[in-house]
């Protein structure tokens, strides 16, 4: 049988994924990157001296990333060195700093000390989120693509779990009843770009996975992953044509026949995987008006994520006494995060990110220096902020901030390079749409079946893996896109693969 050629059109975090696997099967891989290095949002970023990573800082659910290099034959551990972070994070409210920590027995007493009485909620929440998250996870590992998938038993047995109509924060009610413990196990839902008080209940599960499987950090940054995934697409033989700007998918009527460069050359392929941001190639990439469920009118009534101002910054010094990750909540964090989804504003009462990794990755930055990195949630571009006016006085706020907030009141000493990133270039230079780096809003009107399918719906041998499909924004789900883009292209090809189980029994690893 000829091998399946397959065109990949984008080298970030799913289409590596798909990439590798599919190459691995016998497949014919060819990804085009616009860019010259892997990793798109999970890329580094490189100032003098100093590394950064671009986005993804959190790594969950490392046994999923470790699956995807099984899937090819080998072990993660081989290519990245895979650092578990303790405590996780640092929380700053207003009047007291929160450590949680992956040791239960550490866990508990700490609540006890700091939100007495609330500590056997945690118990509780473990317990009750836990049978939660194995009821879902089968059904975050199979493909959506018709109406029927929702009669399938593994996902009959998950419906009672979806707490339908129930937002996070409610849900976590259930467990305790300190505001600001709540806030703890609910400002993950800025992992999706979205507000506790919107997001689905079941989402409580992302707190749940951090303590059940841990945080990590990877030497080198979390691109390191992006770099090894594309070293093993090539040494399964596939290629990745870097500076390669794809100009638009090629279709005769309904059947997509490869990809046109805009060198102007023509690609062909047998299946096309779409790795780009979802609505920048649904508006951009997909022949003019060949969609209609996704065409760029629809998209415009669609809810998305927020977006982020990023600021990196070389320091001549290190902040010891900060952790790897720091979250500043603002003093009115709910009004700070209804502002920014309700009204597409900014209050100046913000929360901020602070990653400070020179704590525990020497590899970033000189000795006795430190690259630090600022995430600063802010409304997507429908908020109509002209970034490019607003950008240097944000900036200064932020540094006002951080130098008020944290102990790094001589920061503005200590500033050897920096680089901002606003929502204007994550839309004109990164192709996100809208500037929604979470891309489309996790509410279930917008999930599974409701999300664009892996096998995209409204053109055939068309794929989609990233953030943008089904089941969703973040590393593990968008290795998982990878996966199952991979695997129906293998069914539909006869490549040999090892169908996956839908056993939560035999998914989920022991911890
Ligand atoms: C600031 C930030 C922080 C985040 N933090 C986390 C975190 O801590 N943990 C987590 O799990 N997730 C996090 N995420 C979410 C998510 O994991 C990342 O955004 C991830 O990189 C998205 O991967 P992707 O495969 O969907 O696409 P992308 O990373 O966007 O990759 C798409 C690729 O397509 C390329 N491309 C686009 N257009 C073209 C074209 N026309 N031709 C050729 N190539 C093209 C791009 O250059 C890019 O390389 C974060 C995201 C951001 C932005």
């Amino acid at each position: 049988m000829n091998k399946p050629r397959i065109a990949v059109v984008g080298a970030g975090p799913g289409g590596l994924t798909a990439g590798m696997i599919l190459a691995h099967r016998g497949a014919e891989v060819e990804i085009f990157e616009k860019e010259n290095q892997p990793g798109g949002r999970n890329r580094a970023l490189r100032l003098g001296q100093f590394k950064f990573d671009t986005g993804p800082t959190f790594l969950m659910m490392k046994y999923l990333l470790e699956e995807m290099f099984q899937e090819t034959g080998r072990r993660a551990s081989d290519y990245i060195e895979l650092i578990k972070l303790d405590p996780y994070y640092r929380l700053q409210f207003p009047d007291r700093k929160f450590f949680p920590t992956g040791d239960r027995d550490a866990m508990r007493e700490q609540i006890k000390a700091t939100f007495p009485g609330n500590e056997k909620g945690f118990e509780k929440f473990m317990l009750k989120e836990g049978k939660r998250f194995r009821k879902l996870i089968p059904c975050l590992q199979k493909p959506y693509s018709s109406l029927a998938a929702f009669m399938d038993p593994i996902f009959l047995k998950a419906a009672p779990h979806l707490s339908l109509g129930k937002t996070l924060y409610n849900n976590l009610g259930r467990y305790y009843d300190a505001e600001q413990l709540k806030l703890a196990f609910t400002f993950q839902s800025k992992y999706l770009g979205m507000s506790p008080w919107k997001c689905p209940g079941l989402f409580t599960m992302l707190a749940y996975m951090e303590y059940e499987y841990g945080i990590y950090h990877v030497t080198g940054g979390l691109n390191m992953i992006s770099e090894a995934m594309a070293e093993v697409v090539n040494e399964e033989g596939g290629t990745i044509h870097y500076g390669t700007e794809v100009q638009e998918v090629i279709s005769e009527g309904r059947d997509v026949r490869g990809v046109r460069l805009a060198s102007g050359e023509e690609v062909d392929a047998d299946e096309v995987i779409i790795n780009a941001d979802f609505g920048y190639a649904a508006t951009s990439l997909l022949p003019p008006g060949s969609l209609k469920k996704w065409s760029a009118e629809k998209l415009e009534k669609k809810q998305f994520s927020c977006g982020t101002f990023m600021l990196y910054m070389g320091l001549d010094k290190r902040y010891d006494s900060l952790q790897h990750h720091n979250i500043i909540f603002a003093d009115d964090y709910r009004h700070n995060v209804e502002t920014m989804f309700e009204q597409h504003n900014m209050t100046d009462d913000f929360s901020f990110y602070i990653q400070n990794p020179s704590v525990t990755d020497p590899t970033l930055a000189p000795a006795g220096k430190s690259a630090l990195y600022v995430l600063v949630p802010v409304p997507n571009n429908r908020s109509g902020i002209d970034w490019e006016r607003e950008g240097k006085p944000f900036r200064e706020k932020l540094v006002d901030k951080m130098t008020a907030k944290t102990e790094m009141t001589d920061l503005r000493e200590h500033i050897e390079v920096e680089k901002i990133i606003t929502p204007c270039e994550w839309e004109k230079d990164y192709n996100v749409y809208i500037a929604a780096e979470f891309n489309l809003a996790h509410n279930t009107g917008q999930m599974l079946y409701f999300r664009p399918h892996n096998r995209f719906e409204e053109l055939n041998h068309l794929y989609l893996t990233g953030g943008g499909t089904h089941p969703g924004s973040g590393l593990p789900t968008i290795y998982e896109s990878g996966r199952i883009s991979a695997n129906l292209i293998s069914g539909a090809h006869g490549l040999r693969y090892t169908k996956p189980s839908f056993d939560p029994e035999k998914i989920l690893p022991d911890t």
